[in-house]
């Protein structure tokens, strides 16, 4: 059985002070829960204080992208050694604002996957549909070509610690996400295309849905076949809320 995985993506949120108080507050909401993986993925800014934070408790620690060097010149970029250097667990790879704004392609998804797992990082690698490729139909060949793409070259046994976040992206910070329907029938896509490739591992790897999850719908999400989890952006923001969707059942 596959323990579910509820993690936040601040994104650009969040002085110092602020990450610190909302963990806190949220250490005590969740604390004693031992059944749901949670993460924080954090500006890169507050990862050290956060992590002072989180040390002993349930709640793990992860980035929101990271370079594929260990080190160099690249300027304004972080290393997979920093984030493992200030106790990250997880980083957050190819999430859609990173491929749109920044011009982030399936090749550098990839390298940062193959550089996280060099380095006991566990990828949260989001793939997801725009609201013209699903007019059009496309929303599996999406899906298939991103997850196949990014995994490209990963060995088998590295799959198991990688979660597959699927974001429509016409679901992300809309409000409206994607019904339970929808969400399961493309993770049950997914899967069955992980296992095509890969074989009976597939059956390990979580596969979260995100996009507009809110305290509301995330146990509706929580309930179909497939969902193993949510990635959450602005319902993260906020101790009680993301504490009340950790708490789904
Ligand atoms: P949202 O963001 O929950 O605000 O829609 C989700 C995400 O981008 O990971």
């Amino acid at each position: 059985m596959r323990q579910p995985f509820i993690a936040g993506n601040w994104k650009m949120h969040k002085t110092n002070q602020e990450a610190v108080e909302m963990v806190e507050e949220l250490v005590d909401l969740v604390g004693d829960i031992g059944d749901v993986d949670i993460a924080i993925c954090a500006p890169a800014t507050a990862l050290a204080p956060l992590s002072e934070v989180t040390a002993g408790t349930n709640i793990a620690l992860g980035a929101e992208d990271m370079h594929w060097e260990e080190e160099g010149a690249y300027t304004g970029e972080i290393s997979p050694l920093m984030l493992k250097d200030v106790g990250c667990e997880y980083v957050i790879l190819g999430h859609s604002e990173r491929r749109d704004y920044f011009g982030e392609t399936d090749e550098d998804v990839n390298k940062k996957v193959q550089t996280a797992l060099k380095h006991s990082l566990k990828p949260i690698i989001c793939v997801g549909e725009s609201l013209a490729q699903r007019e059009a139909e496309g929303t599996k060949d999406v899906v298939k070509n991103q997850v196949l793409a990014a995994l490209d070259g990963v060995n088998i046994d590295d799959l198991k610690v990688i979660t597959i976040a699927y974001e429509p992206l016409w679901a992300i910070g809309t409000g409206k996400s994607a019904s339970t329907k929808e969400a399961n029938e493309v993770i049950k896509y997914i899967r069955n295309v992980l296992r095509n490739e890969f074989g009976k591992v597939a059956d390990s790897m979580r596969i979260q849905y995100g996009g507009s999850v809110k305290p509301h719908n995330i146990s509706e999400f929580m309930a179909t076949s497939d969902i193993d989890g949510a990635l959450v952006g602005s319902a993260s923001l906020e101790a009680q809320s993301f504490a009340d969707i950790v708490k789904f059942e």
